[in-house]
């Protein structure tokens, strides 16, 4: 059997969020329903008009640039990149070609080649017998970032493409949600038997979920080596991802690259990057917060939360500074904090996951959970009733108070040694049978027995000083 060496290569396409188009000032709108309103003489490519670049989202990628350690370019310039399309109505689209705005860096493991700004194209909606053009998108600007042929799986390039995505959302530049076309992912993908050689490059485009990216990659890889195996040739082409058959399918085969007939747009200036105060590095620095790394390393130095521990709230940033506001309570104690982390991610979100609205209108402010892990950490409540008192808190408008929920429901521990005797002089005087089976050495009655004791305190007592008490009375 022959092993295969893969090689991919991402490209992604990212809408940036800002408050106007690339190139004019009509708005930037996400997702906007009503087609062709968003629009003006200059993205729909009126002759005589002129495009005016767009500082914000230049800004935005310099700052992309910046947190993947990339190099800011001195200059750049727009290269007009000549085609034809129906949404596309200048018959070029305005790009960066010789001279991106950041080169090389890394993210994720992964090296990248290039960062670059440009303009989307308008939709294109194909009814029956009519083709419908919705200009909305056309000139809203576009990041899009290469990077080099170095990742070697499906699982791979799904864990880059949603750092990028966590990166961006923190640096505040763009959402990029996949479901609303956002963000799209491509891949270039080839397999070789010589892993001296490169293998013939297949461009999968239209990958528009992060399953789409793993489905259609590990399809790919597949059907590659199935070609290689049967001592066939890969067509270099480009290929779509068929959501419902989960295939890839040819869309066109490459004959050569395309003559895009690029050259500098003679309309826009030359950006001189470092001339500029609002591009330098240091002005920029001061206005990126805090990245998915940092926020990583700090909840593992400062918390010592494990980096599973500390990935759900990395990932979900607004249950991570509930978190921060939660374990603020705690002055530094590492048991609470811990505690804090264990109830937060598992129970707490998930009531809030199970009703969103409930929890928007109404969370459990941190000062009250605060309260309840501190129940707990002291052993005022047990695990289970630590659970119990959260879904109450949850759920009714009058519960507040952690502490008069467990006094009312008798979820206080009983520690009171006295009464829980009591309770235990009790069950053992009920059950002989099961006092002899302990005194033969049956293990299992102790349980029995605790679970009575449990049951006796509506799971109030505390465990080990049931087992103590037992053993003491039954010598
Ligand atoms: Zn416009």
């Amino acid at each position: 059997m022959k092993t295969y060496t893969p090689t991919i290569g991402l490209e992604i396409h990212v809408e940036l969020k800002t408050r106007t188009k690339m190139f004019c000032d009509s708005p930037n709108v996400s997702g906007e329903e009503q087609p062709n309103v968003n629009i003006c003489p200059i993205c729909v490519g009126h002759p005589g008009t002129l495009p005016v670049v767009n500082k914000e989202a230049v800004k935005h990628v310099l700052k992309v640039g910046i947190a993947v350690g990339g190099e800011l370019a001195d200059f750049t310039e727009f290269d007009r990149k000549n085609y034809f399309y129906p949404d596309i109505p200048k018959g070029y689209q305005i790009s960066q070609y010789k001279y991106p705005l950041v080169s090389g860096g890394e993210l994720s493991g992964v090296a990248l080649t290039r960062i670059h700004v440009e303009e989307d194209t308008g939709k294109n909606t194909h009814t029956g017998d009519a083709s419908l053009i919705d200009f909305n998108r056309a000139g809203v600007p576009l990041m899009e970032l290469v990077t080099e042929p170095v990742v070697t799986n499906a699982e791979q390039a799904v864990r880059f493409a949603k750092e990028l995505q966590l990166l961006l959302r923190y640096l505040g530049v763009a959402d990029a949600n996949m479901e609303k076309g956002e963000m799209r992912v491509e891949a270039n993908i080839s397999i070789s038997a010589d892993p001296k050689k490169l293998g013939t490059k297949v461009e999968v485009k239209n990958l528009n979920s992060f399953r789409a990216v793993e489905r259609a990659i590990t399809y790919e890889l597949a059907r590659q080596q199935k070609i290689l195996e049967n001592g066939e040739r890969v067509a270099q082409e480009t290929r779509g991802w068929n959501e419902t058959a989960e295939t890839t399918v040819s869309q066109r085969q490459k004959e050569d690259s395309h003559d895009y007939r690029y050259f500098p747009d003679p309309d826009l200036p030359k950006l001189w990057i470092r001339q500029i105060p609002e591009f330098s590095r240091a002005n920029l620095e001061k206005e990126i917060g805090e990245l998915p790394q940092g926020r990583r390393d700090r909840y593992s130095r400062d918390f010592g939360l494990t980096a599973g521990e500390a990935e759900v709230f990395v990932t979900q940033p607004e249950w991570g500074d509930y978190f921060e506001k939660l374990i603020a309570h705690f002055g530094g104690d590492a048991r609470r904090i811990k505690l804090a982390s264990n109830y937060l991610s598992s129970d707490v979100l998930g009531l809030a996951k199970k009703e969103p609205t409930r929890w928007r209108e109404r969370p459990i402010t941190a000062g009250a959970f605060a309260a309840l892990i501190t129940m707990l950490a002291e052993n005022t409540i047990g695990s289970r009733a630590a659970k119990d008192i959260l879904a109450v808190m949850f759920s009714d408008d009058t519960a507040t108070d952690p502490m008069k929920i467990a006094e009312e429901k008798g979820l206080i521990q009983k520690t009171d040694e006295e009464e829980l005797k009591k309770i235990v002089h009790e069950i053992l005087n009920k059950n002989p049978a099961v006092v002899a089976d302990y005194k033969a050495g049956k293990a299992a009655a102790m349980q029995f027995l605790i679970g009575q004791g449990m049951k006796a305190t509506r799971g109030a007592a505390k465990p080990d000083i049931l087992v103590k008490l037992f053993k003491e009375n039954l010598i």
